[in-house]
């Protein structure tokens, strides 16, 4: 079965770890690494043949239309991810609206295809904002990868397989990979537990995902694959989640893109429309207010 592969196009100090911390006004002040990676990545995918999504953040479209075209050349699907990686919950639905379609026509026109898929940062779309969904939808939007099913890491909904949402279920979700390890669903679909699960163990989630007749979702950023980029002023924790892993995670990825068929969403939703029952999602029956 083709698997998805994911991946956010941003910088590695746009992290939820470093963002609780820093004004944005910063970012511009930083060292940008993103193309440099992203074409590293794109190399790889060339080599294993895979295509991918690759939600860019409309703060990196904006400073280089290029590399977003570049994606777009190459193969790819180019996917939404937002202006400036704010979680939906710290949104006004109004100024929601405002972001996803800001992005979304940058994108577009940057890349000259249609955009119709939407990742929140952090998978955050839960009960805090109820009507992420129905502007998703309102907004051109097909699918969404957007909630995080475990509930250890956050309030997720327990769905681990695609569902459709919005009040006229129109709009598919698409959860990333999750596999029950030790008793817990435990979300390995990316950042340091897919770092650090041994790959058998991923492959196994893979397997258990399609034995299910879902494909499995994974997730990455280009600076998972620079361990040059190691930065020093985030906390022990920050530090430990955001690089552990990073130095072998290269050759990981290129094995597991070697074992397993992965393609990119827009190709997979063109070939077999997904069918699911519903389910109790957040933003399920709620009508967005603006
Ligand atoms: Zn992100």
């Amino acid at each position: 079965m083709r698997n998805l592969l994911t991946v956010e196009v941003e910088e590695y100090f746009q992290d939820e770890g470093f963002a609780d911390n820093e004004d944005r006004r910063n970012w511009d002040r930083r060292a940008s690494h993103v193309r440099t990676q992203t074409l590293r990545l794109l190399d790889l995918l060339d080599l294993r043949k895979r295509r991918a999504t690759f939600f860019v953040l409309g703060w990196v479209a904006e400073r280089d239309k290029n590399l977003v075209r570049e994606i777009a050349a190459r193969g790819h699907e180019v996917a939404n991810h937002g202006m400036s990686h704010r979680l939906p919950e710290t949104q006004s639905p109004r100024e929601f609206r405002l972001d996803v379609r800001t992005a979304k026509r940058l994108l577009e026109d940057a890349s000259g295809t249609a955009v119709t898929g939407y990742r929140a940062p952090a998978f955050a779309v839960n009960r805090r904002c109820p009507w992420a969904h129905e502007i998703l939808a309102e907004e051109g939007h097909l699918y969404s990868s957007s909630v995080c099913p475990p509930r250890i890491d956050g309030d997720g909904t327990g769905q681990t397989t695609p569902w459709k949402t919005g009040s006229r279920r129109n709009i598919l979700e698409l959860p990333p990979l999750s596999h029950r390890l030790t008793g817990q669903n435990v979300p390995i679909a990316g950042g340091s537990y897919l770092r650090l699960l041994p790959l058998r163990a991923v492959s196994e989630a893979i397997a258990a995902m399609n034995a299910k007749g879902a494909p499995a979702l994974l997730t990455l950023r280009p600076w998972e694959i620079d361990a040059t980029r190691a930065g020093s002023q985030e906390s022990s924790l920050v530090r430990f989640r955001h690089w552990v892993g990073v130095e072998e995670f290269e050759g990981k990825l290129s094995t597991l893109l070697k074992e397993h068929a992965f393609g990119c969403v827009r190709d997979w939703m063109a070939k077999s429309p997904y069918e699911s029952e519903d389910h109790a999602a957040p933003g399920r029956g709620e009508r967005a207010a603006v």
